[in-house]
């Protein structure tokens, strides 16, 4: 574990670097750094062991946001707010993105440009792979990797394993951070992976002494309001302590990894005029969907087992989002009728959307975040409605009755409002999440993606934000 340290202490030290956050931008970023460099990590939250979490479950602290939502729609945006943040409560999902997602408008004219391909990121996802000892398999054709996943995929659900025979080429294990081998317990498959109540996913907290070394120290409970800047270059961060009082911290290089809507309210506070900041707020759409089908199902390894790219890339990107299927295992709701109790499929299509400069992080009077939501691209509902259309056709067995199909109010997964880029008038950061604008500070997250991917955006952040740190 780190030491950890009190704000009047840190403010007499000139740090290195000092990063605002503790999960997973924060923590793979000082694993970038050179070995000897000291740092701060600077954490709003408290830190709170798992068996803590447990007792308080649902009431573990969150961050909520004020916003005006003109979508017609229910949307949330919410974030844990405790050491490791999100890492506690993320699900484990942690495919990589598809190579074509980072060629998006080069190849089908949509969205904004990626500052780097697959080919550049891919050894940083088989590091962080390594350390979060992912599960996985069966997805080379797809995505070329440099090493085998580090532990097998999880058992696949029967309607898995229908899948696989009938689309070899589109239908694999869903990679996971939820134990299959390695140093936390086996997946036991019960379904509650937003706290796992055995340790198999990997969080920061259980894994964090993967990240700690000497010379870097922890201050808990201390909020980063704005950077300290000095001719144009990072100095340091402003922080606030729980009495309310003010401190600046000095340090040569300021990173931020307190997820999409805190870090844009950093930099807008700290006086960063680019025209994208705060702009093009987006996540995935998604409908859940259960179905009865004409086949049996679950009895697999692990909550999700399947990923489907039968609807994702090809030329119709042009005209509506690619879209990710993912196979539950988790027998939410059963049939009644005797002997066909697991004659039922529960998925989620899930795809990119187009971010929208109109929805937005703003901030309000008091110097607060306030988000505006007009609700996801039409690129985005066609996309689903597609998938809606052709999931009957693609299932290698009869979809007899929609049970349910709710369109999700929050994924959970808040990006783009720092996007990457190389060019300083469209985006806020260069592709090693430098800010254009100031030297020496650094916007790390799912906040410096220009477009959305339908998948997963943890994985790839961590990957990122790794790589970024290497370049400090
Ligand atoms: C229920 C749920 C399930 C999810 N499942 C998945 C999944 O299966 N796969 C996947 O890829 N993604 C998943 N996600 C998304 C994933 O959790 C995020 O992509 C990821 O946590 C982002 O990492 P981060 O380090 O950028 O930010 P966060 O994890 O949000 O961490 C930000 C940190 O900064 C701290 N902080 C905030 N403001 C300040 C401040 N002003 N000063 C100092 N510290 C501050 C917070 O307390 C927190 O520790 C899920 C999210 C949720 C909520």
């Amino acid at each position: 574990m780190f030491a950890t340290t009190t704000l009047a202490d840190a403010a007499k030290v000139r740090w290195d670097v000092v990063i605002a956050g503790s999960s997973f931008s924060a923590m793979f970023f000082l694993r970038g750094l050179p070995p000897d460099s000291r740092v701060l990590i600077v954490e709003k939250g408290e830190l709170v062991d798992h068996a803590t979490q447990i007792e308080q479950r649902d009431d573990r602290a969150k961050d909520d946001y004020a916003m005006t939502n003109t979508s017609g729609h229910r949307k949330d945006w919410f974030a844990h707010r405790l050491f490791g943040g999100n890492s506690n409560c993320w699900w484990g999902q942690t495919p990589r993105f598809h190579p074509n997602d980072f060629r998006l408008a080069e190849l089908y004219g949509v969205g904004a440009p990626w500052p780097l391909d697959y080919d550049t990121l891919e050894p940083f996802y088989t590091e962080v792979e390594e350390l979060m000892e992912i599960a996985g398999g069966g997805t080379e054709a797809i995505f070329p990797r440099s090493a085998p996943y580090p532990y097998p995929p999880h058992i696949p659900a029967r309607t898995d394993i229908a899948c696989m025979k009938a689309m070899p080429q589109s239908w694999f294990h869903a990679p996971s951070a939820r134990s299959n081998g390695g140093s936390r317990p086996t997946c036991c498959a019960n379904g509650v992976c937003d706290l796992c109540p055995i340790e198999s996913k990997f969080t920061i907290l259980n894994s964090v002494d993967s990240f700690s070394r000497d010379g870097v120290s922890l201050l808990l409970q201390a909020e980063a309001r704005h950077v300290g800047i000095a001719a144009g270059a990072a100095d340091g961060l402003v922080v606030r302590g729980v009495d309310g009082t003010e401190v600046t911290l000095h340090a040569d290089l300021v990173a931020l990894g307190a997820n999409a809507i805190n870090n844009a309210t950093i930099l807008l506070r700290s006086g960063l005029t680019s025209p994208a900041l705060g702009r093009y707020l987006h996540e995935q759409a998604s409908y859940e969907i259960e179905a009865d089908i004409g086949a049996p199902n679950y009895y697999g390894g692990t909550s999700i087992t399947g990923h489907c790219y039968a609807l994702y890339d090809g030329p119709h990107r042009r005209d509506r989002a690619a879209v990710l299927v993912e196979n539950y295992n988790s027998p939410y709701s059963l049939r009644t009728e005797p002997g066909r109790w697991t004659d039922r499929i529960s998925i989620k299509l899930i795809a990119e959307d187009i971010p929208q400069a109109e929805n937005r992080v703003e901030l309000d009077a008091d110097g607060e975040p306030h988000i505006h939501w007009q609700g996801h691209s039409d690129y985005a509902m066609r996309g689903l409605d597609h998938a809606i259309e052709s999931l009957p056709d693609i299932l290698p067995f009869p979809v007899e009755r929609i049970v349910r199909q709710v369109l999700s109010i929050t994924e959970a997964h808040i990006q783009g409002t720092h996007r990457m880029g190389d060019d300083p008038a469209a985006s806020v950061t260069d592709g090693y999440m430098r800010t254009h604008e100031v030297s020496g500070l650094y916007a790390l997250g799912a906040g410096g993606y220009p477009t959305s991917s339908p998948v997963n955006p943890t994985l790839t952040l961590s990957a990122l934000a790794l790589r970024a740190g290497r370049s400090a």
